[in-house]
Parts: structure tokens; sequence; C-alpha cells
């Protein structure tokens, strides 16, 4: 537990932790939120007499089936899939679906949590739900994952719809399979309902920007909150840990912005060049080849591949996890610190462990949780449903813009939260605290 509740909060984290048994990663995520909401409470007690903690952690509806499917070589695979639908106050439930073979109830519950006030951060009419499957799609050839989102959709597709529940990618999950995901929805239903999805394809009802969205997101949020330093990612070292959607393109931005992008990594290793990666080499290595980060060394001289240790052990400015959550923990964020880093923001979902973040906040480290950092993709998955519904399309500027001022007011409301509860800075409590009050204030109004 991160520091000492309320005795009032404590009782309600007793009672969501042990109605949830086993689920580590949900109970994180509660226990992050309800670190900020002491001061909330006190000036708001109709949330406590309203047990609108209690309710907010309950899904509204958890889904779990058996996805079967057959392999290259004929035989029957059997996975287990997911889909929790955490809160619809604000609009239909929205949010990825994760494709990992560490996919399990819990999982797929903290980062529906994590969701719900991602999304209310961003403004938009979207509630927020998350899906996913233990599924583990390394080394499947393109058949064999076709095969497996088509049973996978055969399945979730009498749960969600335009008005009800929206998927979109996360780890695991990108415009290919968003593609077979659709399709199979599409014959299933015999309805062209493209807001039923988000993430899709440019030629099939998909948004521009959307792919670089997070990336872009991440980089925009953090360049405000860089300023408020006076500092900029003008001649900034930056390390981004994974080499994924979401830090390809963050990695992309930097370098438009003037900054050096030293090392990105994936789950053999990191690749280190002081003169900076060269992001276009790393895209197509990545999104075209599929290939492994260890190649990027191979195929660059002066870049080094590294199997051991860690990519936080490479000295930078700005550090910007986007790989997976519980990547940076208290030792690496330890040599951030002593390395002499000034910013921290996450792209990936949770990728910092509650020591670490104290430890660098106590540093006096700028810290953008991801709740507000990486909220730009869901944020275009929600304009893309507005191009969706209007039958209408944006282009790739007019959408980029439309990114920088929803991340310029995410920053904006963390800030001036954190302001108006004396925690100038903080903008974990910030995201937090406004996250809540959006998402509880709309409960309360909708009734029990
Ligand atoms: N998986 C992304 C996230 O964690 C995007 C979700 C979406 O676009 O619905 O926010």
């Amino acid at each position: 537990m991160p520091e000492r509740l309320e005795p009032q909060l404590e009782t309600v984290r007793e009672t969501i932790l042990r109605r949830n048994p086993g689920e580590a990663e949900f109970h994180q995520a509660v226990d992050e939120v309800l670190a900020s909401l002491g001061p909330l409470l006190k000036r708001r007690p109709d949330y406590v007499e309203s047990s609108i903690i209690e309710r907010l952690a309950e899904p509204e509806r958890q889904i779990i089936f058996r996805v079967p499917w057959v392999d290259d070589d004929g035989r029957v695979q059997v996975n287990r899939g997911f889909r929790v639908e955490f809160n619809s106050a604000l609009g239909p439930y929205k949010g990825g679906l994760r494709f990992h073979p560490s996919v399990y109830l819990g999982i797929v519950k903290f980062l529906g949590f994590e969701q719900v006030f991602k999304n209310a951060l961003t403004g938009m009419p979207i509630g927020g739900g998350k899906g996913g499957s233990d599924f583990d799609p390394k080394g499947r050839s393109g058949a064999e994952i076709m095969r497996f989102c088509q049973s996978f959709m055969t399945e979730l597709y009498r749960h969600i719809g335009e008005y009800t529940d929206v998927p979109a990618g996360d780890i695991g999950v990108g415009g290919r399979e968003i593609g077979f995901l659709f399709g199979q929805y599409k014959r299933i239903t015999n309805r062209y309902e493209a807001g039923v999805l988000t993430g899709k394809g440019l030629t099939w009802g998909g948004a521009q920007a959307r792919t670089e969205a997070t990336g872009y997101g991440l980089v925009f949020l953090t360049e405000r909150m860089l300023a408020t330093q006076n500092r900029s990612f003008d001649g900034a070292k930056v390390v981004i840990s994974g080499s994924g959607n979401v830090a390809v393109y963050a990695a992309q931005k930097v370098t438009q912005l003037g900054g050096t992008v030293v090392a990105m990594s994936d789950s053999g290793g990191y690749v280190v060049d002081e003169r900076g990666l060269d992001i276009d080499a790393m895209r197509e290595l990545k999104e075209s080849r599929r290939g492994r980060i260890s190649e990027y060394a191979d195929e660059h001289e002066g870049a080094r591949f590294v199997s051991e240790g860690s990519i936080w052990d490479v000295p930078c400015d700005v550090a910007l996890p986007c790989a997976t959550q519980n990547e940076l923990p208290d030792d690496a964020a330890r040599t951030l610190v002593a390395n002499g880093c000034i910013a921290v923001a996450e792209g990936a979902n949770m990728p910092t462990t509650p020591a670490a973040t104290a430890l660098l906040q106590e540093a006096g480290v700028l810290f953008a949780p991801g709740k507000a950092s990486n909220a730009g993709g869901v944020a275009v998955s929600a304009l893309e449903m507005q191009q969706n519904a209007s039958r209408d399309s944006w282009s790739f500027d007019h959408t980029e813009e439309r990114l920088r001022a929803i991340m310029n007011g995410v920053f904006r409301t963390c800030e001036e939260t954190a302001d108006a509860y004396d925690v100038p800075g903080d903008y974990v409590r910030g995201a937090n605290i406004a996250g809540f009050v959006k998402v509880a204030d709309a409960m309360l109004a909708l009734g029990v």
C-alpha cells in the first residue's frame, strides 16, 4: 500500500480488495486512486454517503468466454477471452483489447479501472472498459491470428455496438487484428457499423492520426509539463522503453521537436545509440518486418544491443515508459534520479510501480501518470467514433490539432485540480481527483 489512508477509506479499500481476491494489478490500480481521494472526500461527504467508491470499483459487467481456434498444424487450441464493461456513466464502454499470455481477469480489471478515469479526463463522451485474451500472438502466422480474431469476435459481437461498447487495440492488437475483428463482426451482423471498433484502417472507416495518437499525445502533454520548468524537448536526451505503437510514435514526435532518442527496447533487451536512434528505420523494422530490436543493432553501426540489465540505466533527461505495467521499479527510479532525469511520463498503463512514483515525486522529478499522459490514443478513438457517426473523415493535420488541444486540456485539468487541492505539481493526485469527480458526479446524477 503506497501510504496510510484515512480510516473511512481504509474500510472501503478492505471491502474492495476482499471482493476481488488474487488480482494484484487491480488492487494496485485501486490503491493508487484511493491514495489520492482523502482531501476530496473531506469536501464531498456525499460520495461517502452514496458508496460511490464501492460502486465505481465494481465493473458493471464482466464477460469471460471460451475462444477455440485451429492452428496451422490442424490442432484445436483453446484460449480465454475477456471483456470487462466497467463504467458507462459518461458514454459507451470504451477501451482496448490486449492479447498477451499474461492476461487474466485481474489485468483486464486494472486496465478497465484506469480507462474509466483516463477517458473522463479526455472530456470526450466515453465510458470505460477493457478486454483481451491470454492468447500469445508471438510466433503465430497471419492465418492463425486471423482465425483467433474471428473466433474471439464470434462471441464478443453480441456484447458490443457503437452505442454499447467500442473496443480498440492495446498490446498485441493493432490495425491487422482490428481488421480481422471488424470483418467478422460485419459478417455475423450484416451491418457496416463502423463505430463498433476503433483503430480501423484508413480505407475502411479509420481515422487519420489514430495510429500516432498515443505516442504523439504523450509527447504533447510532456511538452506542457516540461514548460512549467522552462524546459522543452529541444536538445533533450530521451529514453523510451518499448518499440510498439506508443513508443515508435512518441519517438517520432520527440525527434520532430528536437530531442534525441538514445534508447528503445523490446522484450529481448534494449538498443542504445548516444547519437540518436534512426526512428524511421526502427518503425520499418517493428511495423513492417515485425522484427526484433536486436536486429536494429546488427543493421546500424554505433548502436549497441544490451540483453541484460535495464533500459533505465541509460542516462537521460526525459524517460518515457511505453512498454507495460510495472516496468519501472524503485531501483530504476533511483538510477534515473541519480543520472539527473528531470521528467518521467507514462506512455504505457501503470508502468511505474507505486514505490518508484513516490521516489520520483519526492526527488522533484516531473511525473505524468498514464491516465493523463497516454490518453491521446483513446481520445482520437473518440474522434474516430465522431467521424463514423457523421460519415465524415478529417485530415491528418486537423486531427492532430484536435489531439493537441485535448492533451492541453488534460494537462490543464490535472494542473488546476492539483492546485485546488493544495498539491501543486502533483499530477497524479490532479488526474485521479479530476477523473473521479467527473465520473462520480455523472453516476450520482443517473441514480442508483
Ligand atoms: N488501449 C488504449 C488505451 O489504453 C486505447 C484504447 C482505445 O482507443 O479505446 O487507452
